[in-house]
């Protein structure tokens, strides 16, 4: 069962019907909106024998064969790549041409890639080949978060499909799967930013929204640190593993209050609402607006370079 993306449902329901999916496709949005759960539930619309329309089956729990053993991630002709030490490399392509030399009783081949921006450049030339030898009953699902960064000769092979954060609303009736408080469930609901994965992560683990909670608290009081305990807050986010968290909720705490000095009362975290009103004092826009980027870019860095991640995280707070 799909929650959001509707747009994206009706497009690829008509597809289904006319019998004409692409056979390559990236679904380009957020981590953890739900874009590869999109690509597990067509591979198992088209595996199965499933009568009714894609819109219809999306709203749906299925429990045949088919889907039964996709959903516990053992069905054999769906492969699926990761990238292993931010990278793919040539040989997780090799595992692709394999298996799709091989014969099989299943209607589809389908071959799913994660963060496809972590693709060698070897990896990138042998993965366009493949895409041009044509192959009847095989579909691609490239799936990434960092569409920018993507060459433009895989763009120019597979079909564009953007995948965009869950309004709150669409949240809160996903979490209705959840035996939840209405507090717990608004709370949820702001800190998943939009992201259903984040807000079963906290539904099931509730410590989680704690965590979110002292992570923000953390990102708002930098401002008032000095130097050194600057350093400190760097080192200890590190140790903790807590980078991407850091990074993405520092990214929308710095937009609510760029939001806020724009008058925009719109906010991600709006529960904080006086304290956003408050804290865009002592911004200017201009200030703000460099930090999002410095944000953005610190994000790029880390994903592509070696570099020392603590250095990239002193940098950035030493900035604020
Ligand atoms: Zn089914």
């Amino acid at each position: 069962m799909i929650f959001g993306h509707q747009k994206n449902i009706r497009i690829f329901s008509q597809y289904l019907k006319e019998k004409r999916f692409p056979h390559a496709v990236l679904f380009s949005g957020p981590e953890r909106i739900g874009k590869r759960k999109m690509a597990l539930e067509i591979a198992k619309y088209l595996e199965g024998n499933h009568q009714e329309s894609f819109v219809e089956f999306s709203q749906k729990e299925c429990s045949c064969r088919i889907c039964s053993s996709v959903e516990r991630d053992q069905f054999p002709d769906i492969l699926e790549i990761k990238e292993e030490q931010g990278q793919i490399s040539i040989q997780k392509i090799r595992e692709i041409r394999k298996k799709l030399s091989l014969s099989s009783p299943y209607p589809f081949k389908i071959i799913i890639i994660n963060k496809a921006h972590t693709l060698s450049e070897e990896a990138t030339g042998a993965l366009l080949k493949t895409l041009e030898e044509p192959r009847g009953n095989t579909i691609f699902f490239l799936l990434t978060s960092m569409f920018n960064i993507l060459p433009q000769t895989i763009l120019s092979r597979v079909e564009i499909f953007r995948f965009s954060l869950l309004s709150k609303e669409e949240i809160k009736d996903f979490l209705k799967n959840f035996s939840l408080s209405e507090p717990e469930k608004e709370k949820i609901a702001e800190f998943s930013l939009g992201k259903p994965g984040l807000a079963k992560e906290m539904a099931i683990d509730r410590n989680k929204i704690l965590y979110y909670n002292s992570l923000l608290e953390t990102i708002r009081n930098i401002k008032r640190l000095s130097i050194f305990e600057r350093l400190q807050t760097a080192e200890e986010v590190k140790r903790r593993n807590e980078t991407d968290d850091f990074l993405s909720l520092s990214n929308f705490w710095f937009r609510d209050l760029l939001f806020a000095k724009n008058g925009i009362s719109q906010f991600s975290f709006s529960f904080k609402k006086e304290e956003i009103k408050k804290e865009s004092e002592n911004f200017s826009k201009k200030k703000l607006k460099g930090i999002i980027k410095e944000i953005q870019k610190t994000k790029i860095y880390l994903l592509f370079s070696n570099v020392n991640q603590l250095l990239a995280l002193e940098n950035l707070l030493l900035k604020w």
